[in-house]
C-alpha cells in the first residue's frame, strides 16, 4: 500500500500495520512483536486475541447486532446494567450505554444540568473542573477538560470551565507540602464555588487518578473526601470520569474506592470493553435518577449505537472474564510489582523525576534536573523520544503530559493489560532501561 486516504494522528508519520494480538503482545505485518505496555490507551486491559470474547461477538453476531435504542432493549444491554450495578458503589445503580468515553462524559453533563432542571433550579448549569484534566475530544468534553494542547484551537467554541487547580503534590501547584497544606487544593473547589455562585454550578467533574494529562497522578489522602463534602454542603453534583481509571485498572473496581466516596454520576469507557469493540456508559445514582423518573421520564442525550447488543454482550462477557480470573485484585498486586520495579529504575537514572499511580495505571515524569523537577524544553520532547525508542524495542508506553497551567512536562503512561504476568513485567521493565539508558 504506497497511497493511503486513512486520516492518521500525524500525518506524515509510518505506522506499522496491526495483524495480530495475543495477550500481551502485538504483532505487526512484519512480523515484529511489541509488548503492548500501555493497552493501546489504556484500553486493552484483559488482553488480546481472548476466544471466549470473539465467540461471544459471534454467538451475539448471529442472533442479532444491532436494534435502536427506542425500538428495543435486549438481553446483554439488560445483564450488563444489572452486573456494572454490582461494581459501581454506592447507589451509582443505572447505566445509559454510549460509545466513547467523550460521549460518556458530555452525556454526564447533561444528566447534571437536567436533574437540576428537574428539581426547579435551571440557573445550575456551570460544569466546575480542574486544570490538569482530560475528558473527551468533543465540544462539552473539551469544554470541562483543561489540557491546554487539545483545547487550543478550539477556545472561541468553549464554555470556561476548568477553575481549580489540581491534587498534583510532585508539582504542588501552591508551593506547599501535604499534610501542612491541609488541601488547599480540595479547598480551591470552595473559594471557586463562592465567586461563581452555587446557584450556577451543577457539577463538579474530576478524574480520581488523573490520566492523559498527568500520568497516573494520584491525589493526597482526604482529598476526595473533602470534596464530597464542599459538594453536599453546596448542593452540587459530583462527578467521577472512570474512563481511564474503571472497571479494575487501578486494583479497584473503579478508582474512586479508594477513598471512602460515592460519586453522583460516574463516566466509565475503555476497559468497559476491553477494546473489543466500542462501548462506554455514563453510570447514574438513585439520587440523581429520581426526580428525572419523577419528572420529564426522557434523558435527554443518546446515540443510534446506544446500548447496541453486539457491544454491550462484548461488555459483559469482558466483566464475567475479568471476575473468572480475579483481574481487579490482580491488577492491584501486579501494579505493586511494576511500581517498584519502575522506582529502582528512577534510582538508578536521574532523569526519571517520578514515579506514580495505583495498580496497573502507572505515571513516570521525566525532568531535566532531578533536584529543582526543571522540566525538558519542548525542542527537546522527551515524551516523543521515550514512545519512540520505546516503539523501535518493541515496547508501546502512552504518551502523557505533564506541568501546570502554562508549563510544559514529560511524561508516559505504562498501563498494560491486567493479564500481565510478573515474568512480562520483567521484560517490560527491562526493555523500558535500556530506552532510558538510551535517551537519558
Ligand atoms: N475521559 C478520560 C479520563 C479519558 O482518559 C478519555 C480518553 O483518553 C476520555 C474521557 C475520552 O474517551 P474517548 O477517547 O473514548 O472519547
Amino acid at each position: 500500500m504506497n497511497k493511503s486516504f486513512l486520516v492518521k494522528p500525524f500525518l506524515d508519520e509510518d505506522y506499522p500495520i496491526a495483524e495480530y494480538g495475543k495477550g500481551i503482545y502485538l504483532y505487526d505485518s512484519e512480523g515484529k512483536e511489541y509488548i503492548d505496555g500501555s493497552s493501546g490507551a489504556v484500553t486493552a486491559s484483559i488482553g488480546h486475541g481472548v476466544l471466549e470474547i470473539a465467540e461471544v461477538m459471534k454467538k451475539q453476531g448471529e442472533k442479532v447486532s444491532f436494534v435502536y435504542r427506542s425500538q428495543f432493549t435486549s438481553t446483554p444491554a439488560e445483564k450488563l446494567a444489572w452486573k456494572l450495578k454490582d461494581w459501581a458503589p454506592g447507589d451509582v445503580n443505572w447505566s445509559f450505554f454510549v460509545n466513547s468515553g467523550s460521549e460518556a462524559t458530555e452525556t454526564a453533563l447533561k444528566v447534571a444540568i437536567q436533574y437540576w432542571q428537574e428539581k426547579g433550579r435551571p440557573t445550575k448549569t456551570k460544569i466546575l473542573s480542574r486544570w490538569m484534566s482530560y475528558h473527551g475530544i468533543t465540544l462539552g468534553a473539551l469544554s470541562m477538560s483543561g489540557h491546554e494542547v487539545r483545547r487550543a484551537r478550539f477556545v472561541p467554541l468553549l464554555e470556561d470551565f476548568p477553575t481549580i487547580d489540581p491534587p498534583y503534590c510532585y508539582r504542588c501547584p501552591f508551593d506547599q507540602s501535604y499534610p501542612e497544606c491541609q488541601l488547599k487544593c480540595a479547598n480551591e473547589l470552595e473559594r471557586a464555588i463562592y465567586r461563581i455562585g452555587a446557584d450556577n454550578i451543577a457539577a463538579f467533574i474530576a478524574e480520581p487518578i488523573i490520566g492523559a494529562s498527568g500520568a497516573a497522578v494520584v491525589p493526597p489522602d482526604g482529598y476526595y473526601e473533602k470534596i464530597r463534602e464542599i459538594c453536599d454542603r453546596h448542593e452540587i453534583l459530583f462527578i467521577a470520569d472512570e474512563v481511564m481509571t474503571g472497571i479494575g485498572r487501578c486494583g479497584k473496581p473503579f478508582a474512586i474506592d479508594y477513598w471512602s466516596v460515592v460519586p453522583d454520576i460516574i463516566a466509565i469507557g475503555k476497559g468497559l470493553s476491553a477494546g473489543y469493540t466500542p462501548l462506554a456508559a455514563t453510570m447514574i445514582s438513585e439520587k440523581v435518577m429520581e426526580p428525572i423518573r419523577s419528572g420529564s421520564k426522557l434523558i435527554m442525550s443518546g446515540h443510534t449505537y446506544s446500548a447496541n447488543p453486539q457491544s454491550t454482550a462484548v461488555g459483559l462477557a469482558v466483566l464475567e472474564y475479568m471476575e473468572k480470573h480475579m483481574l481487579v485484585e490482580q491488577s492491584e498486586k501486579k501494579g505493586n510489582y511494576l511500581i517498584n520495579q519502575l522506582t529502582q529504575l528512577q534510582k538508578k537514572y536521574p532523569i526519571i523525576g517520578d514515579v506514580r499511580g495505583k495498580g496497573l495505571l502507572t505515571g513516570v515524569e521525566f525532568v531535566s534536573n532531578i533536584f529543582n523537577k526543571l522540566p525538558f524544553s519542548e525542542e527537546v520532547n522527551v515524551t516523543n523520544a521515550v514512545v519512540k525508542k520505546s516503539m523501535e524495542k518493541g515496547l508501546l508506553v502512552y504518551p502523557a503530559s505533564a506541568g501546570l497551567e502554562g508549563m510544559r512536562g514529560d511524561a508516559i503512561i505504562v498501563a498494560p493489560p491486567l493479564t500481565i504476568k510478573k515474568e512480562e513485567i520483567d521484560k517490560l521493565v527491562s526493555i523500558f532501561e535500556n530506552v532510558i539508558k538510551e535517551i537519558q
